[in-house]
């Protein structure tokens, strides 16, 4: 279904995860805890990492914040969370890494922003000096591009040679044309510095979508390393979800992109892990990877005028996302089942033959009654006040049935 083959790009191990090299797209996503707090920042990282979060990084801005880094790693370990964590540095990286090595250690990759590494003449040697970490604790780097905090000595020599030009290019173009070349060449620059080819992602974000589009063909086109997709300052809710769709099923239908973080907004005392949830929900909807069975509900209409039906999509949703860590461990490809739930019997049966297993509830002025189809059959008729839970029991044992048990091994 998709414009796939993947564009070509190397392959980067971070820790046990691997980025590039045609490897599934990994999520990524990042904690919004002050770090210098190991146990808030190791709770929210397992709450990231169990919704799926397959890296996470953490800002790394203090000494304080560099000292807990190690202390999130062991309590991570404590509760049996293995995910890489990735630090996040501006302009004290370089001091925060050479004075903290145990931090440099714990962390499994360094995101290092080269319009933020340092002004004028520090610029160069503490860029070198984070890469020469890296390259002493075998660690690979993002070089990160942010449009917000694009190197202005670059920026500004690339527009002066734009002004000279016989035709000179839009403000815009060379804005984009900036962020693409500081990304290549600070990569470039770092595996001058000893730094391995095969040890660079670059990402180069912004924040409208069809900058991000423009900046993304140009540095896929430029470049092999693998790339880190991202709108950054999304937004909020449906606007920030929104937003990072259009602009990243744009790139991912043309094979760019090796990882992807959706930088919501949160809601305050919103959850930190929906920005996974979208992630997922973003590749699996686009057919490029499956992390979870997919809930198909049909919208509602002037035939669904109680709540029940919204109820019962909820209710559903709800129970396989929460069954869904042991349904893994449990079960092979069951990621791959398609639950319908449908709101009457004029669509309703036909949807529901086509997934996995559906039901179709009765809309207003039909009869009381739910069928329910598994593999396109129909196999039982639910009626009365327990078809939510009568139904959840179907789609248990139609897992149990229909996908086989993990092997265990010794
Ligand atoms: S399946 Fe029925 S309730 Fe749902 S939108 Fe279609 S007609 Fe309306």
């Amino acid at each position: 279904m998709s414009a796939y083959p993947r564009r070509p790009s190397l392959a980067v191990r971070v820790g046990a995860t691997v980025i590039g090299g045609g490897h599934p797209i990994v999520v990524q996503s990042m904690t919004n805890t002050d770090t210098a707090d190991a146990e808030a920042t190791a709770q929210q990282v397992k709450s990231l990492a169990r919704a799926g979060s397959e890296l996470v990084r953490v800002t790394v801005n203090t000494d304080e914040a560099a000292a807990a880094v190690p202390h999130v790693r062991d309590r991570l370990a404590q509760m049996g969370v293995t995910v890489p964590l990735i630090g996040d540095f501006h302009f004290n990286g370089h001091k925060l890494l050479r004075e903290h090595p145990a931090c440099a250690e714990a962390l499994a990759k360094y995101r290092i922003n080269p319009g933020n590494v340092g002004r004028g003449s520090k610029r160069d040697p503490q860029f070198a000096e984070m890469i020469e970490t890296a390259c002493r604790h075998d660690k690979p780097v993002r070089i990160g591009v942010n449009w917000g905090s694009l190197d202005q000595d670059l920026l500004t020599r690339m527009m002066d040679e734009n002004s000279r030009s016989a035709q000179p290019r839009s403000a815009q173009d060379v804005m984009r044309d900036a962020i693409v070349t500081s990304a290549v060449a600070s990569a470039d620059r770092a595996c001058e510095l000893g730094l391995p080819a095969d040890r660079i992602v670059l990402s180069a974000k912004v924040s409208g979508v069809q900058d991000l589009i423009a900046v993304y063909r140009d540095l896929a086109a430029r470049c092999r390393y693998p790339l880190h997709l991202g709108l950054t300052e999304a937004g909020m809710g449906s606007k920030g979800i929104v937003a990072s769709t259009a602009g990243m099923a744009v790139l991912l239908q043309e094979g760019i992109g090796d990882t992807i973080r959706v930088s919501l907004t949160p809601e305050p005392g919103g959850d930190r892990t929906q920005e996974v949830i979208v992630a997922q929900e973003i590749l699996q909807t686009m057919g490029l990877r499956a992390f979870i069975p997919m809930v198909v509900a049909c919208p509602g209409c002037g035939r669904t005028t109680s709540t029940y039906f919204q109820q019962l999509a909820q209710s559903i949703q709800s129970h396989v996302r929460a069954r869904m860590p042991e349904w893994r461990k449990t079960y092979d490809g069951v990621e791959d089942m398609t639950v319908a739930v449908m709101g009457c019997v004029v669509n309703g049966p036909g949807e529901s033959k086509h997934a996995s297993i559906g039901i179709s509830l009765p809309g207003t002025g039909e009869r009381p009654v739910a069928p329910v189809y598994e593999d396109g059959e129909k196999t039982v008729t639910l009626k009365g006040d327990h078809i939510a839970e009568e139904f959840q029991q179907l789609v248990e044992r139609y897992v149990a049935r229909r996908f086989a048990r993990r092997s265990t091994t010794a």
